[in-house]
């Protein structure tokens, strides 16, 4: 089946008209810029580039893309929510998602009053084909949302090119963790298939959370989509020219990778000596979700070492998830561990 983008947009956005930041075109020349009701005085004073072009170039040399593939948010999460104003009709549309899988996409949904349907992970939180087939089979939804590697899980989709081949709707791949992990992008597969979405970030792997920088991919009609119909100023001047000094050295990002998964293997090690801890799940991740005989006793122990770890997802009886620290942090955590 064709796909056609035009159908897959909210009938009454088809038209709309976003809000033009006139400057854009004007950014390189000697111009009074009297357009935008600034104040002339102070450091901050100027509104920050609409479509921040030198980032956008910086990120997609990175991820071996293009600028005009590329869409910044503020933070993924305000992709996530903009996936669902853009395609999914309130009260009559649904999202397809794995459960367990990120939180934030059921909340968003809900604030959009858009309807939620789940994919079923086997008892390894693993997507399998065959129920995949099964559910989509009798399943409405118009945007599929993938998490690989899976938060609060840790592990990979196996096979991704699988389900993305067998959706019709839009494909929305959630790649929060994956310069952690070995697997490949699937930014390589947006030539193929022109109904994906990629999400990245560089809160996690690059270590900039506090910036809040969400990075999308898809097609050039998909990214022009979002550009048109995002806050217009969504990524502040600061947040810019921080993310750009801060890709200058890239290296350094690189090892700092390097480190987290050198520790994250310590980490493994150590937690197999923990009794208490009945399973430490796959991870491609930064973090582990690990199974206990009692994850509520261990987490309020913990915490009573000033260690605060996550017990959050509903669909995860006795399981807490943690993340990779320093190797101090890591330790201090194994210690408090070890004597429950
Ligand atoms: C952390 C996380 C995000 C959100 O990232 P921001 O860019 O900080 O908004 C999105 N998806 C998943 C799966 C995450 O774990």
């Amino acid at each position: 089946m064709e796909f056609n983008l035009n159908k897959m947009i909210r009938p009454h956005l088809a038209g709309v008209k976003s809000y033009q930041t006139l400057r854009d075109s004007f950014l390189d020349k000697k111009v009074v810029f009297l357009d935008a009701n600034e104040n002339p005085f102070g450091e901050f004073n100027r509104y920050p580039d609409g479509d921040p072009i030198q980032l956008k170039m910086k990120l997609a040399e990175i991820n071996q893309s293009k600028t005009e593939n590329l869409f910044l948010g503020n933070g993924s999460d305000e992709l996530i929510d903009l996936t669902m104003r853009i395609f999914c009709e309130p009260t009559k549309d649904s999202i397809l998602i794995m459960d367990p899988s990120f939180v934030m996409y059921e909340i968003y949904a809900k604030m959009n009053n858009v309807k939620v349907e789940k994919l079923q992970l086997n008892s390894d939180f693993e997507l399998k084909k065959d129920s995949f087939l099964n559910t989509i089979s009798k399943s409405q939804a118009k945007v599929l949302f993938l998490c690989s590697p899976n938060n609060p899980t840790g592990n990979s989709i196996d096979d991704l090119e699988f389900y993305i081949q067998n959706f019709t709707g839009i494909v929305v791949v959630d790649e929060a963790y994956i310069e952690f992990s070995p697997e490949d992008s699937a930014v390589n597969l947006l030539s193929k298939y022109p109904n994906v979405i990629v999400l990245k970030t560089l809160s996690k792997a690059f270590g900039m959370a506090g910036l809040r920088i969400g990075v999308g991919f898809a097609s050039p009609e998909i990214a022009s989509l979002f550009i048109q119909l995002k806050p217009p100023y969504n990524i502040s001047s600061e947040s810019q020219r921080l993310a750009l000094e801060q890709l200058q050295n890239l290296e350094e990002l690189k090892n700092n990778i390097s480190i987290i998964l050198n520790e994250k293997e310590n980490f493994r090690v150590g937690l197999e000596t923990i009794s208490s801890a009945t399973k430490i799940f796959p991870s491609d991740a930064n973090f582990f979700l690990i199974k206990f005989k009692d994850a509520e006793l261990v987490y309020q122990k913990i915490l009573k070492e000033n260690i605060l770890t996550s017990l959050r997802h509903p669909a995860l009886k006795n399981c807490l998830r943690i993340s990779v620290g320093t190797a101090d942090e890591n330790s201090k955590l194994l210690s408090a561990l070890s004597q429950i």
